[in-house]
């Protein structure tokens, strides 16, 4: 059985209460904090295997990711959770939630729904922190009356100090990839391993991971490269990327390196944490007031990492990614630096023959670039 949905079933067993959350950033630490586990709804390729009720709901020219946590919510997994968060991001995902609620009304079990709104401007531009913190308020406050559980600072404190240090384990994680300690893969299947645990089980298990990749050998060094996307690419298309002779050295994937790469120091109120964990994230396409800085992280990511091409694993459908390829390609041309955009759509860990010549003449290529240094 996938590993999420026996993570999920012993959170069931556990009889805590679960949020399923949408999409990418979520304020985990307050649910956490409130004694509810949250589990953001990404991530469900292995587990959900069929659309037929999010195909009900949703055009089939929809991302995966939305039509597969449609898929979870109005199946009969969806049943494992007791409330659903969602904040605005990208127009498929604004629309979701009231999707969602019909498709629960219409099965006869309606879930309490949680929204919030995230002002999509920059921070130097128009200041929206009061705006933020009065919506956090109104979700810990609609939290507390749903489930009849009090906020508490202190618990608040120490949500946030193990979520921190969950997000420093995938970063020292990431450097054993790097370093050629463990591959990709590897890294893939530890952090699908980990999904749907409670944030306590994650800090141990991605600790023992680490601590068994401490005495390995480093791999030869191939040529090292960056991937990018909203989604890591399946594990057969992650195989041929390391088999063709690549070294995935650093990602700005959302679930991966935009999701762990920043965490804010603690501060007491929950409003203005998360004023400075939007405001200071990642840049991601969703996050609409970050695109300007897009370009200028992943230069730096370059930099840092000595990768010498990127692979952009497209989400199909992803007009957020998409928009954003050719100025990114673009830009990535202008110094040379050869860069590849394959597309993954539901069903393509199935049929990657075509995305497997690509990827190997898109690695002689960077053996051709690595020659002529
Ligand atoms: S993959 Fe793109 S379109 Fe799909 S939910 Fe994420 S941001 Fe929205």
């Amino acid at each position: 059985m996938d590993s999420l949905k026996i993570n999920l079933e012993k959170l069931r067993a556990s009889r805590k209460k679960i949020v399923g959350c949408l999409p990418l950033y979520p304020p985990m630490e307050i649910f956490h904090a409130m004694d509810l586990v949250p589990v953001t709804l990404w991530g469900l390729r292995d587990m959900i295997r069929n659309l037929n009720e999010s195909d009900r709901h949703i055009q089939n020219y929809s991302c995966s990711v939305a039509r597969r946590a449609a898929e979870f919510i109005l199946s009969e997994n969806g049943m494992m959770l007791d409330g659903i968060f969602a904040y605005n991001a990208c127009d498929t995902l604004r629309n979701l939630p009231e999707i969602l609620s019909n498709g629960l009304q219409a099965a006869a079990r309606p879930l309490p729904m949680f929204q919030i709104h995230i002002p999509m401007v920059p921070a130097g531009q128009t200041n929206a922190r009061d705006y933020l913190c009065n919506e956090i308020s109104s979700l810990i406050q609609l939290l507390e009356k749903t489930f009849h559980i009090s906020f508490s600072s202190d618990r608040f404190q120490d949500s946030v100090a193990k979520y921190n240090e969950v997000r420093n384990l995938y970063r020292r994680m990431e450097k054993q990839v790097a370093s050629g300690k463990i591959t990709f893969r590897d890294f893939m299947i530890a952090f699908h391993n980990s999904g749907f645990l409670p944030v306590e089980d994650q800090i141990r298990f991605l600790s023992e991971s680490l601590a068994c990749c401490r005495n390995k050998e480093p791999e030869s060094q191939n040529h090292p490269v960056m991937i990018s996307g909203i989604l890591p690419p399946p594990v057969p298309v992650i195989q041929a990327i390391e088999e063709a002779g690549l070294r995935i050295v650093c990602n700005d994937v959302a679930s991966l390196g935009r999701y762990y790469g920043y965490s804010p120091e603690p501060v007491e109120s929950a409003g203005q944490y998360y004023a400075g964990f939007y405001e200071n994230h990642i840049p991601c396409p969703t996050l609409l007031y970050s695109a300007d800085k897009r370009m200028e992280y992943l230069d730096s990511l370059l930099q840092e990492t000595g990768a010498k091409g990127v692979i952009f694993a497209g989400e199909k459908f992803c007009e957020y990614e998409y928009f954003e390829f050719p100025y990114l390609q673009k830009r990535l041309n202008d110094q040379g630096i050869p860069s590849l955009l394959i597309e993954i759509a539901v069903d393509d860990e199935d049929h990657i023959a075509s995305l497997k010549n690509r990827i190997d003449a898109f690695a002689e290529l960077i053996g051709q670039h690595q020659g002529r240094k």
